[in-house]
Parts: C-alpha cells; sequence; structure tokens
C-alpha cells in the first residue's frame, strides 16, 4: 500500500514525530510508501516543518517516503506577483510529487491560492486539498472548490477533511459547513445529493484521499454505503492515513489500511478496487514507482 498523506515533524503540542516511528508502523501495517506533507500554513498545525526538512528526510529513505511541498500564498508582496511557479517547479526539480496539503485561512477560491491551482496545474502537481471550517473554506454543497476544479480543469484537486467528507451527504444546513460545528451532521445514513459524490462524478480532475477521521467517518457513517462508494469510485479514491500524532501510532489507532484490507476480505470490495484505491492510483495520478 502507499499512504498519499502523512506527516513527520513537530506539528502539537506533543512529541515530535519521528520519521522512524511512522517507519515502524508502516512496517507493521505492511505500507511500503508514504507520502509525507510539510506544514507551511500559519493555521494548519501549532508548529511548521518545512518542504526542506521533509526533502531531507525523503532524501535518508528514498525507497520509503515521497516528498511532497507546500508553499502559503501569503508571502512576499501577498498577492499574484509572487513567483509561485518559480517555487514550486524548483521543489519538483527537487523530487515532489504533490501539492499539500492545502490547508491556508483562506476561502478556497482566493485569488493567491489561484495563483497555486494554475501552477500546479501546468507543472502536473496533483493538489490534497484539505477543507474545514477555518482552512480553505467553503460553503455547504462546496460551491468555491466547484468553482476551482471547473476554472482549472488542468488541475488535479484531491479532497479530504472535515469540511470536505461532510458532504458525501446532502442533508447539511446552511450555516453548517465546518468542524468542530455542532450544528454539523456527519454521523449516520447518508443522504442522496451530497457534492461530493456528484464532483467526483462529474469532474475529472476530481478525486478524494480517505485518510483521517473525517475520511474513515464518511466511509463507516453507514457501512454498506461506504463500500458502495468504494467500488463506484475506485478510480478516484486514494489510501491515506493523516498520522499526525504519536499518539495515534503508539496507541495503535489508524484504521484506514485494515478497513480496506477487512473490506476485501469479506468480500464487500474487489481485488480491484482494493488495489487501485491502496496504490495503483496514487502511482498514476502522482506519478510514483
Ligand atoms: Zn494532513
Amino acid at each position: 500500500m502507499i499512504d498519499i498523506h502523512c506527516h513527520v515533524g513537530k506539528l502539537y503540542f506533543d512529541p515530535f514525530i519521528d520519521p522512524e516511528l511512522v517507519l515502524s508502523w508502516m512496517d507493521k501495517y505492511d505500507v511500503r510508501k508514504a507520502a509525507l506533507h510539510p506544514i507551511e500554513n500559519p493555521e494548519e498545525t501549532a508548529y511548521y516543518v518545512t518542504t526542506w526538512y521533509i526533502l531531507e528526510v525523503c532524501r535518508q529513505h528514498p525507497d520509503r517516503f515521497i516528498p511532497f511541498m507546500n508553499v502559503d500564498p501569503r508571502r512576499l508582496q501577498s498577492d499574484a506577483s509572487v513567483p509561485f511557479h518559480r517555487i514550486i517547479e524548483e521543489y519538483k526539480d527537487l523530487g515532489c510529487k504533490g501539492f499539500g496539503e492545502c490547508m491556508s485561512g483562506l476561502y478556497a477560491d482566493d485569488p493567491r491560492l489561484q495563483s497555486i491551482y494554475e501552477a500546479c496545474g501546468e507543472l502536473e502537481i496533483p493538489i490534497i486539498f484539505h477543507q474545514d471550517y477555518l482552512r480553505t473554506r467553503d460553503e455547504v454543497g462546496l460551491p468555491r472548490f466547484e468553482k476551482m476544479i471547473r476554472k482549472f480543469k488542468k488541475t488535479i484537486f484531491c479532497g479530504h477533511g472535515p469540511g470536505f467528507w461532510a458532504n458525501i451527504s446532502g442533508d447539511l444546513e446552511p450555516g453548517a459547513y465546518g468542524f468542530p460545528n455542532p450544528q454539523q451532521k456527519t454521523d449516520g445514513p447518508v443522504v442522496e445529493g451530497g457534492a461530493v459524490p456528484r464532483l467526483l462524478e462529474e469532474y475529472p480532475n476530481a478525486y478524494a484521499d480517505i485518510s483521517a477521521g473525517s475520511g474513515y467517518n464518511a466511509l463507516t457513517r453507514e457501512p454498506e454505503y461506504g463500500y458502495e462508494f468504494l467500488e463506484r469510485f475506485q478510480d478516484k479514491l486514494f489510501f491515506g492515513t493523516d498520522i499526525c500524532h504519536t499518539s495515534q501510532i503508539e496507541d495503535d489507532k489508524i484504521p484506514h489500511a485494515t478497513y480496506l484490507r477487512d473490506a476485501l476480505a469479506a468480500g464487500k470490495i474487489s481485488q480491484q478496487c482494493f488495489d487501485k484505491i491502496a496504490e495503483e492510483n496514487a502511482i498514476r495520478v502522482f506519478d510514483l514507482e
């Protein structure tokens, strides 16, 4: 399996995530590679993990870790004159395979973010796109995200995060967008008409990763719906964990790999569906080996 969404370093007010600890988890769960996401947006976590640090870690474990890049658009003049294309191209030349995660405290269609989407499209760097109440903000039904997918057709957007996955269901009330938000309904049966299945269906450049509590919850809140969702969108989904606390590893609380393997073993999803989500989609879309 290839984990398309993983973290190392100091993120929160808890211990530094040692790359060796992540490797031990990967060995235990037979995950052969993991994409490491830098933290460069100030709203993302409590500390920064730079792209340069990620590149250094990946250089030490080239067969196990895949470097991603992150660029916060609020730098230098904080407008469209910033040479985003040049920065992203440099990271690509250094080996970065994806942009992620995109997690600025801005609206999803902010003009400064659009400069990044455009550059990523031109340079064929897919974007992991986190959405919640604070980061890459949107409304119920994800209209801002949809506007961006439609405008930047060459750019691959991979949805992720509580705000994105809440929209698997069509019953979110206006104003209930985001998490944690007591008004948000993210459990129980999935109601038809959610933006997530519609966007994955309609747009060739829309994808999603199943990482974190949000992806796992969306797939398991109505178990049979989740298996059908995996089958139906088997070309559009990536396995991921979003490991971001050492305690998740120490307490063995990362369910995604086991969930997919159990679904396969129980005959709930096909071998083909499993293979694509476990790693074939990642190899194809992110140009991996
Ligand atoms: Zn993450």
